[in-house]
């Protein structure tokens, strides 16, 4: 058997985890072996007496930063081999989307570094080539809940968690489409029925049905994601002008 995909944590709050992802399908499979997490406290890697971890902006300014030295003893302290991609969760990284995380997910796992305060010092980003992963243009106060974010996406791809569904391929994001709707019993909710086509047994009506109404949908709320596709589809015609 191969090894499980493996997430690494580094963090001021240890106590965070699993947290969340010890519930449901992840908490499912992290307990029969499909994943494994470690969530190592940087503060272990502190050397001043005080365990100091932060300390005040050069230049001035509010708030704390995570020091270099520290987080880079607790980085080379968390080294595996062999070594995991390692990502730093920060507004300023590159957004994630549905293929980085299929990307992770198809690798060994991740080690994962969580600022708090106003970040952390550039140098150790440099030093130990973090690569900054944003889950969105707003600000947490810190990256423990962009982590949960980061590996609950990759763990219900990793095989056998998801089951039957474990490719995805239908979901948001897989082709390039949002989700079309989905509905379930009751036949009637409050006057509105299901629609008819979806009960009819057609399956090629109802995957056209569904087509459409992911490009529906697309088009109307997404169109930066509807824009993307029609050029993926047609690369000459990029934008003009
Ligand atoms: N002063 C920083 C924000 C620090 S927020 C700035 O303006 O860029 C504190 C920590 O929360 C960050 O170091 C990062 O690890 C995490 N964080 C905040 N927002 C995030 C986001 N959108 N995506 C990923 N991590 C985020």
């Amino acid at each position: 058997m191969t090894a499980p995909w493996r997430a690494t944590i580094l963090t001021l709050f240890p106590e965070m985890f699993p947290g969340p992802l010890g519930a449901s399908l992840a908490g499912r499979a992290l307990s029969t072996g499909l994943w494994s997490l470690e969530a190592r406290d940087i503060r272990a890697s502190a050397t001043d007496k005080h365990r100091s971890v932060d300390d005040t902006p050069a230049g001035g300014g509010p708030g704390m930063v995570l020091r270099a030295d520290v987080l880079a003893a607790a980085i080379d302290a968390a080294a595996t081999a062999p070594a995991l991609p390692r990502l730093l969760m920060s507004p300023r990284g590159r957004p994630l989307t549905q293929s980085r995380v299929r990307e992770l997910a198809a690798g060994l796992g991740a080690l994962i570094v969580c600022g708090r305060f106003e970040g952390i010092d550039q140098r150790v980003i440099e030093a130990r080539a973090l690569d900054e992963v944003s889950i969105g243009d707003y600000v947490l106060s810190g990256g423990e809940i962009a982590a949960f974010a980061l590996i609950d996406a990759c763990v219900r791809l990793l095989p056998g968690v998801m089951g039957k569904l474990a490719s995805g391929a239908d979901e948001s994001f897989s082709d390039g489409l949002l989700e079309y709707p989905q509905y379930t019993r009751p036949q009637l909710f409050e006057g509105r029925p299901i629609p008819e086509t979806l009960i009819s047994g057609d399956h090629a009506r109802v995957a056209a049905w569904r087509q459409a109404e992911a490009e529906a949908l697309t088009r109307e709320r997404r169109p930066d994601l509807w824009d993307l596709k029609a050029r993926q589809k047609h690369p000459k015609n990029t934008t003009e002008g």
